[in-house]
């Protein structure tokens, strides 16, 4: 990687201020559901420590908009974070202000401190200044470790460096380094699999895998645009209509570079996105009037598969089916399993589609799970993030 990191600076006796990602997933009531994000931050955390510094942690939790709300503190993330790292967690409720100065000057080196969640402070997404000066007069040296974030350019992932030493952390690098492999010379072939819904999102990442892929695998909501855009009528599904132009472009641009984009040739269909009643498997050229495709089918998973086993490198992004209702996650989770037992290197990113690998069993064989959703596509079109760029380089 061309950027410092923690093992690129003096950390003993340093206060260290450290944006990392807390945005757990959370219950109805209120408990964290799933901490992988804080265990995800442990190693550049005890990295840290084991080298005698003092760590003042930051991150943001949900969008409370700039103002206190009472459910978003992150008071029980403190406490999930002392149990991780058995030790106390200093946390004062607050984002500045003179308790806050006070708890970071008496912090000694081996000790953690948490910030209360930063977007309750109105200047943290505007990136302001005055709030990036008073995070940097808390600490000597500035660690990025929330990848989530680095396609925002707010007051305590970008900001705080115009005033402090900025170096990543581990998460940070792991993120940059995987990334990139999908960038630079991956090995051959490249299969590109994009599903969920949102393709004005996108349009980009596929105009960018249109360079970097053999072959496109497409599925979700994604694919009835597509398919649309062929003439196929898709009765009540999901079909973006102000992007027909678009997928009709973007099949026509794959077929100048020879590049193999394939769509559904079945597909499961149902009345409703979250009842399975009544679902079926019909051909892409057979969908009912009153049904609407939730999955990908029985056939297309077969020849999705066979690609992805001929695969040097798979790149995901975005689930292929309405997998959060189970009798629809069939199709996502055969290509996941396609995917953990193919030796290609694999890189999946996007907040659904890796919900969607978890929930298949099959994330440990999955060479890069990507933290970022946003900030991940964002990457893969060869954009520069902000929370990137202010690191600095080797
Ligand atoms: P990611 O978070 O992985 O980038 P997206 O946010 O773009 O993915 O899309 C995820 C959503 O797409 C899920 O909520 C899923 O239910 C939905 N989806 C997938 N396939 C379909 C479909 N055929 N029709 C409607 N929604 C779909
Ligand atoms: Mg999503």
């Amino acid at each position: 990687m061309l950027k410092k990191t923690v093992k690129d600076i003096e950390l003993k006796d340093k206060r260290v201020f450290t944006r990392v990602d807390f945005n757990v997933p959370r219950s109805q009531d209120g408990s964290i559901s799933d901490d992988t994000k804080i265990r995800a931050a442990l190693p550049t955390i005890n990295y840290l420590l084991l080298h005698g510094a003092a760590v003042i942690l930051a991150s943001h939790l949900g969008r409370p908009k700039g103002r206190v709300q009472e459910n978003l503190r992150l008071g029980a993330v403190a406490k999930r974070l002392e149990e991780q790292l058995d030790q106390k967690v200093v946390y004062v409720g607050a984002v500045t202000g003179p308790e806050v100065t006070r708890a970071a000057k008496e912090l000694q080196p081996g000790q953690v401190m948490l910030l209360e969640n930063v977007r309750f402070h109105p200047g943290e997404t505007k990136n302001d200044p005055e709030l990036a000066k008073a995070y940097a007069a808390l600490a000597d040296i500035f660690v990025s470790d929330a990848f989530g974030t680095a396609h925002r350019a707010h007051a305590s992932n970008v900001g705080i460096a115009a005033y402090l030493p900025a170096v990543a952390g581990f998460l940070m690098e792991k993120e940059i380094t995987n990334l990139s492999r999908i960038l630079h010379s991956p090995q051959k072939p490249v299969v590109a699999i994009v599903g969920g819904s949102k393709t004005a999102d996108k349009i980009g990442v596929l105009t960018k895998f249109l360079q970097l892929a053999d072959t496109i695998l497409l599925g979700g909501g994604m694919a009835n645009t597509f398919l649309a855009a062929k003439a196929f009528q898709l009765g009540k599904s999901l079909v973006e209509k102000d992007q027909l132009q678009q997928a009709a472009a973007i099949m026509e641009t794959a077929e100048k570079h020879g590049v193999k984009l394939c769509l559904p040739v079945d597909v499961t269909v149902a009345f409703d996105l979250h009842d399975a009643t009544g679902a079926r498997n019909v051909s892409v050229g057979a969908v009912p009037a009153d049904m609407m495709v939730v999955d990908i089918g029985e056939e297309t998973r077969k020849l999705f598969a066979a690609h992805i086993r001929e695969a040097g490198t798979v790149v995901w992004n975005g689930p292929l089916g309405v997998f959060e209702t189970d009798a629809f996650a069939h199709g996502t989770i055969a290509i996941a399993h396609a995917v953990a037992d193919s030796g290609a290197f694999s890189v999946i990113g996007g907040g659904d589609v890796v919900a969607a690998v978890e929930k298949a069993g099959v994330a440990e064989k999955i060479s890069h799970l990507s933290t970022g959703g946003g900030a991940t596509l964002e990457f893969w079109q060869g954009k520069e993030l902000p929370g990137i760029a202010v690191i600095q380089d080797l």
